[in-house]
């Protein structure tokens, strides 16, 4: 399956399968966590939603775009790693299974990782409207190869995107979409 910037979530995460739910990742990581998904998290923990992020999540800032990630217990804390809060040490398994976000389901260890982390980055992080977020996409873009439909010059076009490099735009709409020709 090629996953592309604009694969649906359901697309996505057929990908997810491949997730052998070994546990792994949560032991020296963590998820991202999308404003929506944290009622359905603290509703699980039976906390209300403050405590719930005072007590389990931080912020996180990623490509000019803030959000929140699972907090993570440093056993060492020299070391920038530590197990995930929810990460459950005797059975390896997460404490919150049913309530996990999406980042926790899509096996971002796979085959298909590079590009799943990708397609989460380019839904939820890089913002076209902020040419601060267009920039640090582009910084990272051009150490790999980007999913289709994942380059910046895909997100605001090569126009907006050379005045985004030259700081001559510090706001914009991103492109409208250019309509089909009629066979
Ligand atoms: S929330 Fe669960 S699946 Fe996600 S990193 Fe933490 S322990 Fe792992
Ligand atoms: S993403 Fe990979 S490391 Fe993490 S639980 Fe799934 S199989 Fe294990």
């Amino acid at each position: 399956m090629v996953i592309k910037k604009e694969s649906s979530v359901d697309d996505v995460l057929k990908s997810s399968d491949e997730c052998k739910k070994c546990g792994k990742c949560c032991e020296k990581g963590f998820g991202f966590v999308l404003n929506h998904e944290i009622s359905k998290m603290a509703k699980f923990m039976g906390q209300n939603e403050t405590n719930f992020i005072r007590k389990f999540l931080e912020p996180v800032e990623v490509f000019h775009t803030s959000k929140h990630r699972t907090k993570r217990r440093k056993s060492n804390k020299d070391k920038p790693y530590g197990r995930c809060v929810f990460h459950d040490s005797k059975t390896g398994e997460c404490k919150i299974h049913d309530a996990k976000p999406l980042y926790c389901k899509l096996g971002t260890c796979q085959t298909h990782g590079e590009s799943l982390i990708q397609w989460y980055y380019l839904n939820f992080f890089v913002n076209p409207k902020d040419p601060s977020s267009v920039r640090e996409w582009k910084i990272y873009a051009d150490m790999k190869e980007v999913i289709p439909g994942g380059k910046p010059q895909d997100l605001v076009g090569m126009e907006n995107l050379l005045k985004i490099l030259n700081y001559s735009e510090l706001t914009m709409a991103p492109p409208k979409p250019k309509l089909k020709k009629k066979q």
